[in-house]
């Protein structure tokens, strides 16, 4: 379908950062044809207007688990320990392929419904996710998490789900995948540089939790006798284009490490918060040139997929860490949510700001609410002061999955209800 956008405030880039400027959309299929006056010859069949409202480039999430959205307010206010032990894994080991969908539907709808229109997924349930995303209309990569030693019964099973989900959506041009080692932890060392040899062979990224928790050093250090950064880059990990989930737990030299391979961090602030595992040194990591950006992680330890509240958090946190206002602009969070996320997901040619040419992700924002009067520093507004409620309309891909506070392809309602039932029958 063509839409043409008419005379909205855009957040457009310019230069290393962002201006906020009037202008018109036309939308020409999934790609965004043209920003200014219409071009020659374009026919409109939908036409959005504008006025009170601001268009910004889809949010990225960077790392996140959807199946897990139906844990939500589950376990809080616990230990590790109580809280995966006793509370998450147990109910993990009784989900079904079904409750694991509607797990994943309730992610996308939160995400669509807070200007979320990419994210990562890391996820346990072959196909699940996959369904979900084509269904609700988002624009997915998807990673199925690999956990095993060696070439074991599960390690194998798990490498040959990666790939027949990878088979299944051939298809579908808004799915792409990584592979998605677990973690140091829970893959031995000849697992992982399996994984690192299937990476080079099907040309895949890899995405990874690291460095999340102190065990993991600790791990490493007594092993090997180097950080869990080292032991990675060791085993060969950083060959490849690589995501690192976390990177809490990391010194000088592990952020040189990282620097020097390109390899990006998805910082989960809430999440790492929520579980007392501490606060990534982004405002030192950006200093070092490393491509940091934003995930959520999944409901069980963050409660929210909404992307403005990371954002916030991202934002504020390492101002007060560092003892420095100036650490962490608003600019930079909002290039972490979207053109970042879009460098570290491969997927810089695809989308992460609305420019001529990429395909068209755009949320559309409603001015008319207080937290955006007076209208001012419209970029800083999106860090400081909006909490996703303010989003109206979705476009991924050229189509509109959600519009006036309304998903299009999908059953509100359905979906809030299977979810719920899924808790019931796993109390
Ligand atoms: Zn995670």
């Amino acid at each position: 379908m063509n839409i043409e956008i008419k005379n909205i405030l855009a957040v457009l880039p310019k230069g290393d950062g962002y201006e906020v400027k009037e202008t018109n959309i036309y939308i020409k299929g999934d790609t965004i044809e043209k920003i200014g006056d219409k071009p020659d010859g374009f026919t409109a069949e939908k036409v959005l207007e504008g006025k009170d409202r601001l268009a910004i480039p889809g949010l990225i999430n960077s790392h996140t688990h959807t199946y897990m959205s139906v844990f939500r307010n589950l376990a809080d206010d616990l230990s590790f320990e109580d809280w995966l032990f006793k509370n998450v894994m147990p109910r993990e080991d009784k989900l079904t392929n079904e409750d694991a969908y509607w797990g994943a539907m309730l992610a996308c709808a939160e995400m669509i419904k807070t200007g979320t229109t990419t994210f990562l997924d890391m996820h346990m349930f072959k196909n699940q996710t996959i369904n979900a995303a084509n269904k609700t209309g988002m624009r997915a990569v998807i990673s199925r998490g690999l956990a095993g030693n060696g070439m074991d019964e599960g390690a194998v099973r798990r490498l040959n789900e990666a790939k027949e989900e990878m088979e299944y959506a051939k298809d579908m041009s808004r799915i792409s995948f990584m592979l998605a080692p677990h973690a140091i932890y829970t893959c031995d060392r000849e697992y992982l540089q399996i994984i690192v040899q299937e990476a080079k062979k099907l040309n895949l990224p890899i995405h990874l939790h690291l460095s999340e928790a102190k065990s993991e050093n600790a791990q490493t250090m007594e092993s090997d006798g180097i950080s869990a950064v080292e032991y990675v880059e060791k085993l060969g990990i950083f060959d490849v284009k690589t995501i690192l989930a976390h990177c809490v737990q990391v010194n000088e030299k592990d952020m040189d490490i990282l620097a020097k391979h390109n390899v990006s961090v998805a910082a989960n602030p809430k999440s790492n918060l929520k579980l007392a595992n501490g606060i990534a040194p982004i405002y030192q990591m950006l200093d070092k040139g490393i491509n940091v950006c934003i995930g959520t992680d999944s409901c069980a330890s963050n409660n929210t997929l909404n992307m403005f509240s990371d954002m916030n958090y991202t934002a504020l946190l390492h101002k007060g860490t560092n003892g420095d206002p100036t650490a962490v602009t608003a600019e930079q969070v909002l290039k972490m949510a979207t053109e970042n996320a879009a460098k570290a997901l491969d997927l810089e040619n695809v989308t992460g700001a609305i420019r001529e040419g990429l395909k068209a992700d755009i949320a559309i924002l409603d001015l008319n609410c207080p937290q955006f009067v007076p209208r001012q520093n419209l970029v800083a507004a999106l860090s400081y002061s909006a909490n996703g409620s303010e989003v109206d309309t979705v476009i991924i891909d050229g189509e509109i999955v959600m519009e006036n506070g309304k998903l299009t392809l999908v059953d509100e309602a359905e979906i809030y209800a299977k979810a719920n039932e899924v808790m019931e029958r796993l109390k």
